[in-house]
């Protein structure tokens, strides 16, 4: 791991891994090299972990071919030329919006799972809507309104379930207390590992399908 140090008027000292290779470290103007040696020790093991859950996540991503193919259900199904018409002779913005077109139009799949999870649960809403977000898959309104991301699309069942049990318990608590995670434990036990497994397709929000 490459860690730049920078010294800058601050107090305390800030240390940030930028990808699975390079660290920055802020520290104050008048610190010692000898303390910053000691911070970095003592960091080397968390450094490590980081650097390595990073690694994972990079090749996770990289086992998605998003430039030719399309992914459903957590699944490669067919070439985007097969399932989009002149989908090849396209403009770059024409393909994004064939995607999410094509996406859109299984976004009734998103409606019946979250109507079969929320009379399974009695967990209420009263509108469903497509969400286009580069940073959330869900949202809940205080009107009973539930927003889903429609990349939740291209994410397996059981985390497309876990994302929707998730939003529904916002019916019951609008925050995210330890009340609010009970509730999602309830309906979804395994929640805990959904939400690491959920982490690995976080790449997808802010990227081109
Ligand atoms: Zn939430």
């Amino acid at each position: 791991m490459n860690i730049e140090i920078i010294k800058e008027k601050r107090k305390s000292i800030i240390l940030k891994v930028l990808s699975c290779e390079k660290a920055v470290l802020k520290v104050p103007l008048h610190i010692s090299d000898k303390r910053v040696n000691e911070f970095i020790k003592s960091k080397t093991r968390w450094l490590d972990r980081v650097a390595r859950k990073m690694e994972e996540k990079q090749e996770f991503s990289c086992s998605f071919d998003f430039n030719n193919f399309i992914y459903l259900h957590g699944k490669k199904i067919d070439r985007k030329n097969n399932l989009i018409e002149h989908f090849d002779e396209m403009s770059e913005a024409q393909k994004s919006k064939a995607i999410k077109e094509f996406y859109l139009s299984h976004f009734d799949y998103l409606i019946n799972l979250t109507k079969e999870i929320s009379e399974g649960s009695n967990l209420k809403y009263k509108d469903i809507k497509p969400l286009n977000s580069v940073r959330i898959w869900g949202s809940y309104n205080v009107n009973g309104c539930i927003k889903l991301n429609w990349k939740l699309l291209v994410l397996p069942e059981n985390l497309v379930k876990y994302v929707i049990c998730h939003e529904l318990c916002h019916s019951k608590y609008m925050n995210h207390k330890p009340i609010f995670w009970r509730e999602v434990q309830r309906i979804c036990p395994n929640c805990k590992e959904l939400r690491k497994e959920l982490e690995n397709y976080s790449f997808l929000l802010n990227s081109n399908l």
